[in-house]
Order: C-alpha cells, then sequence, then structure tokens
C-alpha cells in the first residue's frame, strides 16, 4: 500500500495548482447557511456536465427557488418548467418532494448529517456525503464515477465492491482538508483521470499509482449501455390563432410534461413532412420523424377528445426535449 499522507499531500498541491477553484458552489459558506445552493449544484450535476449547468440551469433555477421553501410550494408545472432542458425529471421531482419534507420535518433547511440527509428522497450516499462535506463543512468520505474510477486506478482495484471502494474512500479522506481533498478528487476523475487518462500530467504519476504498472484502461468502471432503436413520428398540430397541440404524458418517466402528439395517434387528419432529428433519452437511441398539420377549429374539438390540449406558442406548457427539438425544426 502507498505512503496515504504522501499521496493526500500530493493531491492537495496539484489541487491548489490546477483545481477548478473558482466554480461558483465552490466558495459558498460551509457553516449549512449555503448548503441548499450546494445541494442544487450536486443535483443538477448528477447527470449533466458543469458547462451546461453553470450556463444555462444554475443560477435561474436559485432566482426562481432561491431556498427550501419557495420550492415547496411551487406548481409541479412551474418546476418542471425551470427544469426545462436538463432531463432526467425524477431528479426535480425528488427536490421538490424533500423540500416539503425539510419544511415539515427540519425547521426548512436541509439536515447536516449524512445518515439523515440519505433519508430523503433521491439522495444517496454520494449526494449526502458531498452536501454535508460541501455544505456543511463535515469531514465526509463518499465516491461518484469520478472518485470511483481514480480510487480504483490509484490503488489498483480492478473490479471492487461498492462497499470496498466506500471503504477505500474513508481510508484516504483526508481529514484535515475534507473540502479541498474531495473537490481535488472530483477534478482529478473529470479533467485527468479519464476513460482516457492523461496520466502525464497526474500528481500521481508516474510512480504513486498502481494502475500504471499494467494499463489504466483495464480499471475502467464504465458499464456498456445498450441502446434500444427507435422510430417515432411526431406532429405539430397548429389551429387558425397558432396554438399548438400537445399531449400531458404520464408515463413514469415523462410525467408531468408535454409532449408534441405521436402522428400515428391522430388518424384523421392530413399532415406534411417537415423533417427528423436524432435524439438520445436514457437507453434509447431515437429517430424522430416531423410533420405538420394545419386545422381548422371544428376538427381540433375531435383532437380534444384524443387528449390534445393547445397552447399559445409564447406561452407553452413545460414540455420535454425531445418535443422542444421538433419545435426547432419550424424555425429553419
Ligand atoms: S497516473 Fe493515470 S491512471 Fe493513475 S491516477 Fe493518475 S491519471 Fe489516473
Amino acid at each position: 500500500m502507498q505512503n496515504i499522507k504522501k499521496l493526500q499531500d500530493s493531491l492537495l498541491l496539484w489541487y491548489e495548482k490546477h483545481g477548478r477553484k473558482d466554480l461558483i458552489w465552490r466558495n459558498f459558506k460551509r457553516d449549512g447557511s449555503q448548503a441548499y445552493e450546494v445541494y442544487v449544484s450536486e443535483i443538477m450535476l448528477q447527470q449533466t456536465q458543469v458547462s451546461r449547468v453553470l450556463k444555462d440551469f444554475y443560477l435561474p433555477f436559485l432566482a426562481r427557488f432561491p431556498n427550501l421553501k419557495e420550492l415547496s410550494i411551487a406548481s409541479e408545472s412551474d418546476v418542471l418548467k425551470q427544469w426545462q432542458g436538463l432531463g432526467y425529471y425524477s431528479r426535480v421531482r425528488n427536490m421538490q418532494k424533500t423540500a416539503i419534507i425539510c419544511m415539515q420535518k427540519h425547521g426548512g433547511n436541509l439536515p447536516s448529517s449524512v445518515y439523515e440527509l440519505q433519508q430523503l428522497p433521491g439522495i444517496g450516499a454520494y449526494t449526502a456525503g458531498a452536501v454535508a462535506c460541501f455544505g456543511f463543512g463535515k469531514s465526509a468520505s463518499f465516491a461518484d464515477s469520478n472518485i470511483r474510477r481514480v480510487l480504483c486506478r490509484l490503488f489498483g482495484l480492478p473490479h471492487p465492491k461498492n462497499r470496498e471502494i466506500e471503504n477505500l474512500a474513508k481510508m484516504f479522506l483526508n481529514t484535515k482538508s475534507s473540502f479541498d481533498h474531495n473537490q481535488a478528487l472530483l477534478d482529478l476523475g473529470a479533467l485527468i483521470c479519464t476513460s482516457n487518462p492523461s496520466c502525464i500530467l497526474c500528481p500521481f504519476f508516474p510512480t504513486q499509482c498502481a494502475a500504471i504498472k499494467t494499463n489504466p484502461r483495464d480499471f475502467d468502471q464504465r458499464k456498456k449501455i445498450i441502446y434500444k432503436e427507435l422510430n417515432i413520428a411526431l406532429c405539430i398540430v397548429s389551429l387558425p390563432n397558432g396554438e399548438i397541440g400537445f399531449i400531458r404524458e404520464s408515463g413514469k418517466l415523462y410525467a408531468g410534461l408535454y409532449n408534441l402528439p405521436k402522428l400515428d395517434s391522430l388518424g384523421f387528419i392530413k399532415a406534411q413532412y417537415l423533417g427528423s432529428f436524432k435524439h438520445s433519452y436514457t437507453k434509447y437511441k431515437i429517430l424522430a420523424n416531423v410533420y405538420t398539420s394545419k386545422l381548422d377549429y371544428k376538427n381540433s374539438q375531435k383532437l380534444a377528445s384524443l387528449g390534445i390540449v393547445f397552447f399559445p406558442s409564447d406561452n407553452l406548457p413545460p414540455i420535454a426535449n425531445l418535443s422542444k427539438k421538433a419545435l426547432k425544426l419550424t424555425a429553419l
């Protein structure tokens, strides 16, 4: 086993010179007073890149829902609309459930212990540890996919169980500088020790990393995703006043969001081909063909019986990315 103190020092030295210390959520108070802001960043970053979160979503979300109270009393439609474009909507639904529980049970604040955080909807071991450490200044260890990859390679564990990784993260934690230590591991995994690592730039290269003796790529933890291919036809149905028809989704993935109707569900209408685009969603690779149809008011009533609801184009409900992309074709 390597000398842990030396590894911790190498990591902190690297973070001091190369870490992303200017990220907004790394500069909040660590006394719990800005734990909500940290929590929002952690949830957004679960499936979305830092640059996208920063460019389009983080500050607008905080402006609309500046605290747990505002989030807890918002309408579902308002919350989903604010999340529009980020995808994986269960994240924000769980955030609202968490906000409601915190208002009822924790005096309008997030709890500070890892255990209590993990009892809240959508907060797993990683997020609980990150909020406790980054929001409350606690000495907590945790591992997301980036930290996991670094630790596996650094300590030479090709296929560890979750429990082994948790123990390793705990053993490696620098309890005197937990905040910087954990942020450094996140940055190293995101910037250097990636699936195609730039070892020459790594603070553990060449003598401290166990994986260097074999091949770092043998330690890749990613599971291969098997995608399903889908072909669908969507229809942009519009009325003479410009209103567009949508269907409210009730399935688990899109619940509460609106999508353009599928052409084959509309039966009687005549439609013209507009264009097509590719879209990926969870395990689906979708080829979407888009059609348009202009209806008169009489025929629009038939669509109402199919559950189609019409909205003005300048006041649309929260719509799924798939339909957003389809609507963009009308602007071409
Ligand atoms: S030396 Fe390479 S494989 Fe090892 S931790 Fe650094 S980047 Fe990862």
